[in-house]
C-alpha cells in the first residue's frame, strides 16, 4: 500500500488535508464525505417516494392506521387523505412506466374545518409516515408578484430548504397551504380594484398546482433579477390546503335549501343539523365563497373536519402517542415525581379550553397553566394527583 495517497481517489498526501489510515489503505477527507452522503441518501431513500412497485406502497387502510396513532377522530378526513396519498404515489409509479396509455392526474386536497381541529396535524403526520419533505406555508403572506409580500414561488423555497436543497427529493414532497380561505376573492366584481392578495394569489398558485417547471429563488422572499434560480418541477408535489372558511355553512345551506325546493319540506327541516350541512360541502360552495374555478379544479378532493366535541378533546388529552398527558408525566418523571391526572381533572382542563374556542390547540396552554406552580416547585413532591379540587386556573401570587 502506498502511504502517500488516498486508496479511493488516488490523491496524493499533499493534495488533501487529511489521510486516515486503515488496515490496508488510506482514505482522504473528501472520500469520507462522499461515502457518508451515499450512506445518508440510501437510508433516507427508503419509504414511499422511492418505491419501485405498488406492492411496496402501504395500502390506504395501513396509512389510516398510522394516522390513528396521532390524530383522534376525523375518520372521514383520514380515510379520504389515505386514499388520496396512496393514489398520488401510485401515480408516481405509473408515470415511470414508459408504455402507459392513460395519464393519471394529480389529486390535491382541500381540508375544511375550524381552527385546531387537526388539519395541519393530519398533513404533518402523513408526511412523517411517507418520509417525504414537508412544509407549511401561510397563504396570507403571499401576494401577487410585484407587490409587497412574498411571491408564490417562495412556497417552493421552503420545500427546498427542508429537503436540504435536494431538488429531486423536494419534487416528491408535500406542501401544506394554510388559511387558503383568506385568499378568497374579496368582491364579486374583481375589476373595481386590483385584488393582489386574493384572486391574484389564486392565479399565481395555479402555476404551481398544475405541474410545471418553476424558477425558485433559493432563499425565498421576493424574486430578484440578479438572483440565481433553482428549477423545480411541481408535477409530483402533493398540495394540501386547509382553511376554516367562516360562513361556509350558510352558503351550503342556501344551496341545499334551493335544491330542496319541490322536495318534501321534511327534508328542509333536517338541514338544521350543522354537521350534516357541512358534510355536504362541495366545490360549488367554495366557489361561492370566493375561490376561483380554475383553482378548485386543481383541488378535486374536498374533505371536512368535524368540530371537536368534549369527548374527542378528552381523548386528545389522553390517547395520541405523544399525548399532552404523556408529555407532562414524562417531564415530571425526570425529577422523580409521579404525576397523575384524574379523569375529573382532565375534564376540567377540557372545559376550560373549550371556553377559549381555540380547539385542541388550546389544550397544551391550559395544561401548562394548571401545572405552573407544580413545575415551579418541582422536585419537592414524590407524587402529585391532579383532581377537581387542586386544579388551579388562576395562579397563586
Ligand atoms: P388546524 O386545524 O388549525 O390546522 P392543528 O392541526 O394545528 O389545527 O391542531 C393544533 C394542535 O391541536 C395539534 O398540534 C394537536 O396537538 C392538537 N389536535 C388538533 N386536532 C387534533 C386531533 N384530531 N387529534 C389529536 N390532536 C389534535
Amino acid at each position: 500500500m502506498n502511504s502517500n495517497q488516498c486508496s479511493f481517489c488516488g490523491k496524493k498526501r499533499n493534495e488533501v488535508q487529511m489521510l486516515v489510515s486503515g488496515q490496508n489503505g488510506f482514505i482522504c477527507e473528501n472520500c469520507i464525505e462522499q461515502a457518508h452522503s451515499i450512506i445518508k441518501d440510501s437510508v433516507s431513500e427508503s419509504g414511499f417516494s422511492s418505491a419501485e412497485h405498488v406492492s411496496e406502497l402501504k395500502k390506504p387502510k395501513e396509512i389510516k392506521e398510522f394516522l390513528n396513532q396521532y390524530v383522534i377522530g376525523q375518520d372521514q378526513a383520514k380515510k379520504q387523505l389515505s386514499i388520496a396519498v396512496y393514489n398520488h404515489y401510485k401515480r408516481l409509479l405509473h408515470a415511470k412506466d414508459e408504455n402507459r396509455e392513460v395519464e393519471l392526474e394529480k389529486s390535491n386536497i382541500i381540508m375544511i374545518g375550524e381552527t385546531g381541529t387537526g388539519k395541519t396535524l393530519l398533513a404533518k403526520t402523513i408526511a412523517k409516515e411517507l418520509n417525504v419533505p414537508f412544509c407549511i406555508v401561510d397563504a396570507t403572506i403571499l401576494t401577487e408578484a410585484g407587490y409587497v409580500g412574498e411571491d408564490v414561488e417562495s412556497i417552493l423555497s421552503r420545500l427546498l430548504m427542508v429537503a436540504d436543497y435536494d431538488v429531486e427529493k423536494a419534487e416528491k414532497g408535500i406542501v401544506f397551504i394554510d388559511e387558503i380561505d383568506k385568499i378568497a376573492r374579496k368582491s364579486d366584481n374583481p375589476s373595481i380594484t386590483r385584488d393582489v392578495s386574493g384572486e391574484g394569489v389564486q392565479q399565481g398558485l395555479l402555476k404551481l398546482l398544475e405541474g410545471s417547471i418553476v424558477n425558485v429563488p433559493p432563499q425565498g422572499g421576493r424574486k430578484h433579477p440578479d438572483q440565481k434560480y433553482i428549477q423545480v418541477n411541481t408535477q409530483n408535489i402533493l398540495f394540501i390546503a386547509g382553511g376554516a372558511f367562516d360562513g361556509i355553512k350558510e352558503i351550503i345551506e342556501r344551496r341545499m335549501n334551493k335544491q330542496a325546493i319541490g322536495f318534501s319540506s321534511e327534508k328542509i327541516n333536517k338541514l338544521d343539523e350543522d354537521e350534516y350541512i357541512l358534510t355536504n360541502i362541495n366545490a360549488i360552495d367554495l366557489r361561492s365563497f370566493g375561490l376561483i374555478p380554475e383553482l378548485l379544479g386543481r383541488f378535486p378532493i374536498i374533505t371536512y373536519l368535524e368540530k371537536l366535541t368534549k369527548e374527542t378533546m378528552i381523548r386528545i388529552m389522553k390517547e395520541p402517542k405523544n399525548s399532552i398527558i404523556n408529555q407532562f408525566v414524562e417531564l415530571f418523571k425526570m425529577d422523580g415525581t409521579k404525576l397523575i391526572f384524574t379523569d375529573e381533572a382532565v375534564e376540567k382542563i377540557v372545559d376550560e379550553t373549550m371556553d377559549k374556542g381555540l380547539g385542541a390547540r388550546g389544550l397544551r396552554g391550559t395544561t401548562e397553566k394548571v401545572l405552573e406552580d407544580y413545575m415551579f416547585d418541582i422536585g419537592e413532591d414524590e407524587e402529585i394527583i391532579l383532581t377537581n379540587d387542586n386544579i388551579l386556573f388562576n395562579r397563586k401570587i
